[in-house]
């Protein structure tokens, strides 16, 4: 008998990760044309930063390693990931190539490096408005902004929960309704990870509270959906 995952691991946060040994990378944008400017919807500037020519600072004296994802704010993978990425036919994305500005370490100026690209997530899915804000916050119809709007309710603890039917087939993707930083992949890039053996990455949960996946255990799965069951009964159970 298969039972069906609940829809809270179908997606996954990506980023670098922050305790494994490598630099924090901050990115330089691209001097080209700077798309700052106000949403005509909620008058937001938005500042888009262009990827086109943009490189990174490595910061960190002491660190000795290049790892294949760097911890950064932006999603950062280095050439052994983007092509492991296109063997699998992963969609959701556009690599744009990344310039290595000052690297601070002299250790890591002399390695040799990856070549790295910022990712530029192009597929989406949809958070579902009850679980994010009840539908309280602010949010602007055109650019997809959100604010706590008037009630003043901080819902920055809330249950980011995704709408399967909205999900447009991506393996990388952010939410499509609410504009965040986020970086999101299936779980299907998770076992990519695994079998490669990328280095440098972390997976974690779309639950408020942060649980970060195993990725040495084969069951790695289960043990997330144990946390989470334990820890957020009322998802399982649909009660806000
Ligand atoms: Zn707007």
């Amino acid at each position: 008998m298969s039972t069906k995952l609940h829809p809270i691991f179908s997606f996954w946060h990506i980023e670098g990760d922050r305790h494994a040994d490598g630099p924090i990378a901050t990115v330089i944008p691209g001097s080209g044309t700077s798309t700052a400017r106000p949403c005509p919807g909620c008058q937001r500037v938005l500042e888009e930063a262009p990827f086109e020519g943009a490189s990174f600072r490595a910061l960190d004296m002491a660190v000795r390693v290049w790892p294949d994802v760097l911890n950064s704010y932006g999603l950062i993978i280095g050439d052994r990931v983007l092509s492991d990425l296109n063997e699998i036919g992963a969609r959701g994305f556009v690599a744009h190539k990344l310039g290595i500005g000052e690297v601070e370490s002299t250790y890591l100026q002399e390695m040799p490096h990856p070549d790295y690209s910022l990712m530029e997530l192009t597929g989406r899915v949809d958070v579902d408005r009850q679980w994010y804000d009840e539908g309280q916050g602010d949010l602007c119809p055109q650019c997809h902004g959100w604010t706590p709007g008037a009630s003043g309710k901080s819902r920055w603890d809330r249950m980011h929960l995704p709408v399967m039917e909205t999900w447009d087939g991506t393996d990388l993707l952010t939410y499509g309704n609410v504009r965040t930083g986020y970086h999101l992949c299936t779980t299907r890039i998770i076992e990519l990870a695994r079998a490669k053996k990328w280095t440098g990455v972390a997976f974690r949960l779309m639950t408020p509270r942060p649980y970060f996946v195993d990725l040495r255990l084969d069951d790695w799965l289960a043990k997330a959906e144990a946390w989470a069951r334990a820890e957020y009964p009322r998802l399982f159970t649909n009660q806000l």
